[in-house]
């Protein structure tokens, strides 16, 4: 009774949550419906775009005070900016979970706040640094959004995630039970595993936060042709502390207290943005991604 107990609190909690409400939510600032700033192929609008975007969790205490940034179809492009800069804010806006006070959110040229929440994250896959497994086979893991997908497609977001040697390495290969009461995996292979599971829903965008943050069995120069790898399949938003994870991004974005201060290439930051250079010093980069302390050319 007393398990039963705990079970019955913990579902009360989330029946008594509230609902979203499925209809598009009016956005708090009309007038904000100007077309999206930023790069994007010819004709082609981009898969995501935040024009002027203002946003305060509590009033008086804003946290975004002006995000402008475009992530053109199969580009990669990276979020910067020291901790509290409002990086996971800028997520949580796309994913919908807050609307902005004014300026606007654009997938694809259109206005989300003419979109249902639905729409919007229809398109979207995030995996975050909180990624969670559950008890049941890999295969079961990977495909837990898309339950019907096909060996083939299983394989190339193995593949995608470098999740090959895990496969090889659990008994029973896709077939091996994890989570809870099974196999234990790896903070980085778990992430690799949600990664996977993102992917497999073929998302037109994917939201990756501080991919590095458990990502130990992949080194970060793999970690760059893994993200050039995926954003060949969709437009890519990442966040990352780590530069070096980054600094082969198409475009590096700067968030600085709230504001996009600078973008543009890693080396074109380091001579352009004074934040973005002493983010880069901080971590001992050179341009190359050696550090400052070793010669120029001399492999980390
Ligand atoms: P980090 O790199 O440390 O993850 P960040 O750049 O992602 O930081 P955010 O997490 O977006 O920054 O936080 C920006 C600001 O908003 C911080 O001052 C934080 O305390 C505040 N904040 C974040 N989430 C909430 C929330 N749910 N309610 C109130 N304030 C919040």
């Amino acid at each position: 009774v007393q398990r039963g107990m705990g079970a019955y609190q913990r579902i009360d909690e989330a029946l008594r949550l509230p609902v979203e409400p499925t209809a598009p939510p009016a956005p708090r600032d009309r007038t904000s419906t100007a077309r999206p700033a930023g790069p994007s192929l010819p004709g082609e609008q981009p898969a995501l775009a935040l024009h002027d975007v203002h946003f305060s969790y509590a009033p008086g205490r804003p946290v975004l005070r002006g995000v402008s940034l475009a992530v053109p179809h199969r580009r990669y492009v990276a979020l910067v900016g020291r901790s509290g800069a409002g990086k996971s804010t800028v997520f949580a806006l796309v994913a919908r979970f807050y609307e902005p006070d004014a300026g606007a959110v654009f997938f694809d040229g259109r206005p989300a706040a003419s979109l249902t929440r639905e729409e919007c994250r229809r398109g979207i896959a995030v995996v975050d640094q909180n990624t969670h497994v559950i008890h049941g086979t890999l295969r079961e893991n990977i495909a837990y959004a898309v339950p019907g997908a096909s060996e083939a497609d299983i394989r190339r977001v193995i593949e995608l995630a470098r999740l090959e040697e895990v496969v090889d390495r659990l008994p029973g290969g896709l077939s091996a039970v994890i989570g809870e009461r099974g196999s234990t995996l790896s903070g980085g292979e778990r992430q690799r595993v949600a990664l996977a599971r993102a992917l497999l829903a073929r998302p037109s965008l994917l939201l990756l936060d501080e991919p590095t943050s458990h990502l130990d069995a992949i080194n970060e120069s793999a970690l760059t042709t893994v993200m050039k790898d995926i954003s060949q399949e969709c437009a890519l938003l990442v966040i990352a502390h780590r530069l070096s994870t980054v600094q082969h991004a198409d475009h590096i974005v700067v968030l600085q207290d709230g504001r996009t201060t600078a973008a543009g290439s890693h080396e074109e930051l380091l001579s352009g943005s004074v934040l973005y250079r002493e983010l880069a010093e901080s971590q001992m980069l050179r341009p190359g991604g050696e550090p400052y302390g070793a010669a120029p050319g001399q492999s980390r």
